[in-house]
């Protein structure tokens, strides 16, 4: 109440109830006018916008890293698969954008969550984009195979298993693996269709497929800290799957008929006919969710997978500089073992060539790699230990695939034969 005029006034701005539209009254003689609401309205929902910003400036990216250096991280670690890089490296910055909003109580935006299905052809590198993101992520990471899980009451893993793993990941601190990352491999093998054998007869690939749901798109789960159902009076441990990323990954043989024939179907049904069938099946397309509806997964499946990244086959280039460049890598790895016993490894290039020209006739991708250095190594690891006239040994063309055939020398740089060498004591 104004002294002077006897009117009601907004105790806030001391307008009079004949200067505004409408006057709320509270309790105690307080007023409050409509300019004055719709003016705090305005503050408030200001500060909710500078609250996310604030912490999406500071706090936020303090945490994480932004996509771009997301992927120069992963390129230090995988050679080629750019496409794929990069779309995990958006997705992975969303997740972990999506799981901190969680941490501003009042907004009342939510995010929905983006696991990941990785495409591409055995050796490509599927596992290694997803242990390497944990790695740079600083995050748990769990591998499970799928064709190991079975519904409950069946024989096999029990799906929460799965999070077991990445509990133990995460030393049993449930607080950090509930921020994990789990990587599902050949999850093509679960499908409605598959004959796969290392599934019970019983266990249908679809009801795996349910069995994972859940836990995909979010629940809290009971795990047996022992695992499995052998021992029924175990405390069960809780864990929240709502910010767990799952990435599942396989070859999905056979998507890209599923993607041409889809393509080929919209084309024509969007009223285009072609004639050169071929030029478009030429096209290389993108696998969609559609395509992983064809391929066997139940809708509800698919509709948690909404990122899909494709890898490509690797190249002869791409293995070649497989075994040189990422961090930690191959011939980095051989060249460490045999230090170990004072011994220098050499390779020449046209050896490294060929190791990647036989990886590539193998087909396995870059796992061929791995065993074609464990072949061609395996008798010098076997023998040289131990033998302190040694110095370097080198890896020629002519080493791989023809046994034992190394430039070997000594620590007066003497060239020394390797049968030689074999009748030699140390
Ligand atoms: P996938 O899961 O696609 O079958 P992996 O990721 O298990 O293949 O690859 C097997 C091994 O091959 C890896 O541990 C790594 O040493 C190597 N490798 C595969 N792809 C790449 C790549 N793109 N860049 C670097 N190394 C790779």
């Amino acid at each position: 109440m104004d002294n002077n005029t006897n009117k009601y006034v907004c105790s806030f701005c001391k307008k009079t109830q004949t200067q505004v539209n409408r006057l709320i009254a509270g309790p105690e003689k307080v007023f409050i006018c409509d300019q004055c609401v719709k003016l705090c309205s305005d503050m408030l929902s200001n500060s909710k916008t500078k609250e996310i910003s604030k912490y999406t400036n500071e706090e936020f990216l303090n945490e994480i890293s932004y996509p771009i250096s997301i992927k120069s991280e992963l390129d230090k670690f995988i050679i080629g698969q750019d496409t794929a890089k990069k779309i995990l490296s958006v997705s992975v910055y969303n997740h972990y954008k999506r799981v901190n909003t969680h941490k501003i109580s009042k907004l009342d935006i939510s995010i929905e969550k983006s696991n990941i299905a990785l495409i591409g052809p055995p050796g490509s590198g599927k596992t290694l984009l997803a242990q390497s993101l944990a790695k740079i992520l600083d995050v748990p990471f769990a591998i499970v195979d799928a064709t190991s899980l079975t519904e409950a009451g069946y024989v096999g893993e029990d799906v929460e298993n799965i999070l077991l793993r990445l509990i133990q990941a995460a030393d049993f601190d449930i607080q950090k693996a509930e921020k994990g990352i789990i990587y599902i491999d050949e999850i093509d093998k679960i499908t409605r269709k598959s004959a796969n054998p290392s599934l019970t007869r019983d266990v249908s690939g679809e009801g795996v497929q349910q069995a994972l749901l859940k836990i995909i798109e979010g629940t809290t789960s009971n795990v047996p800290p022992k695992g499995g159902r052998k021992h029924p009076d175990q405390e069960f441990l809780q864990i929240n799957t709502h910010n767990i990323l799952f990435i599942v990954g396989g070859a999905f043989e056979g998507i890209e008929d599923i993607v041409s024939k889809r393509v080929q179907t919209n084309f024509q049904s969007i009223g285009f006919q072609s004639d050169n069938t071929e030029e478009s099946e030429k096209t290389d397309h993108l696998a969609s969710n559609e395509d992983l509806l064809s391929f066997g997964f139940i809708p509800e499946f698919v509709g948690r997978l909404p990122v899909i990244a494709q890898l490509h086959e690797l190249s002869e280039d791409h293995l070649y500089d497989i075994l040189t460049q990422p961090k930690n890598s191959l011939v980095e790895q051989y060249k460490t073992l045999f230090s170990m016993d004072d011994l220098k490894l050499e390779f020449e290039k046209n050896a490294l060539q060929k190791i990647a020209k036989l990886a590539i006739q193998r087909g396995t991708g870059a796992r061929g790699l791995k065993s074609i250095l464990e072949e061609t190594l395996i008798d010098a690891m076997y023998e040289l230990p131990g033998k302190k006239l040694l110095a370097k040994i080198i890896v020629t063309e002519s080493s791989i695939n023809e046994k034992n055939n190394f430039l070997i020398y000594d620590k007066d740089n003497t060239k020394i034969k390797y049968n030689d060498l074999l009748s030699k004591s140390a």
